[in-house]
């Protein structure tokens, strides 16, 4: 794969995302009715339906924007808008899902990438160790958020070890397909850990010891976040 991640990468990603959480939303809905009120699968869903949407607009503008520049005579790739700013896209995946999730999720999920956009910036493409940085900067916004460490029994127990593992791997060097796998793995170890754990934050901390035995629904959907960029990558080796 690509050493690097562009606007098209993330559109990719997302898309992936998207489907995983559209084929697993009665599985997420399932945790979430265990120790929740069974609409988490239901919630992601949707949001993602509406970012999907957002993501084919954009193509949508990308196209229409080359056929304007092959009528002017332009050439494609100066009016592309593939050439897009990653964090453009980021802050409107964010606001997407703020505004389309509802319940905890929303927010959380939203601040998640409104906090990469930000750290992103206004590039075409970012390295490994600058998309590590900002996927960090994005899971530390969730924290800030929800006020959650991990052990609390949510998305943070996936998101935090994940973030960790994919910044000492950029930092050593590891290719990015080998760094995300281990993003993918840390993230599986600490949502596979939220199975005994009783909930100390959200809905399912209401339950206190009754909360034990269940796997986090969020942390669920996070580590399907994590799965999509590994069989992205897997698709797109050489
Ligand atoms: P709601 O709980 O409002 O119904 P969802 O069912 O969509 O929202 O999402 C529930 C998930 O949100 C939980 O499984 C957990 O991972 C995550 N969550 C809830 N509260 C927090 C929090 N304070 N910090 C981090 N994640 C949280
Ligand atoms: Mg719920």
């Amino acid at each position: 794969m690509s050493e690097t991640i562009d606007a098209a990468g993330i559109d990719a990603w997302l898309r992936v995302f998207a489907r995983a959480v559209a084929e697993r939303r009665d599985e997420l809905t399932a945790l979430d009715a265990a120790i929740g009120d069974a609409d988490h699968g239901v919630n992601m869903d949707r949001g993602l339906q509406a970012v999907l949407g957002k993501l084919d607009e954009r193509a949508a503008g990308d196209a229409a924007g080359r056929a304007a520049g092959d009528a002017a005579g332009v050439s494609a790739t100066a009016v592309d808008a593939s050439g897009e700013a990653v964090g453009a896209l980021l802050k409107t995946v964010g606001m997407t899902l703020v505004s389309t999730v509802g319940g905890a999720a929303g927010p959380l999920y939203g601040t998640l990438f409104l906090r990469m956009a930000t750290a992103a910036g206004d590039v075409a493409t970012l390295t490994l160790p600058e998309w590590s940085t900002a996927f960090a900067a994005g899971v530390a916004g969730v924290q800030a958020r929800g006020k959650a460490e991990p052990g609390d029994k949510t998305m943070v127990d996936t998101l935090a070890p994940a973030a960790a593992a994919l910044e000492a791997a950029a930092s050593e060097g590891v290719p990015a397909a080998e760094a995300l796998r281990r993003a993918a793995a840390a993230g599986q170890q600490g949502m596979v850990a939220t199975i005994p754990l009783v909930a100390r934050k959200g809905r399912a901390s209401y339950l206190g010891q009754r909360s034990a035995g269940t796997q986090d629904p969020g942390a669920t959907s996070s580590w399907l976040l994590l799965e999509a960029a590994v069989a992205l990558v897997a698709v797109t080796e050489p």
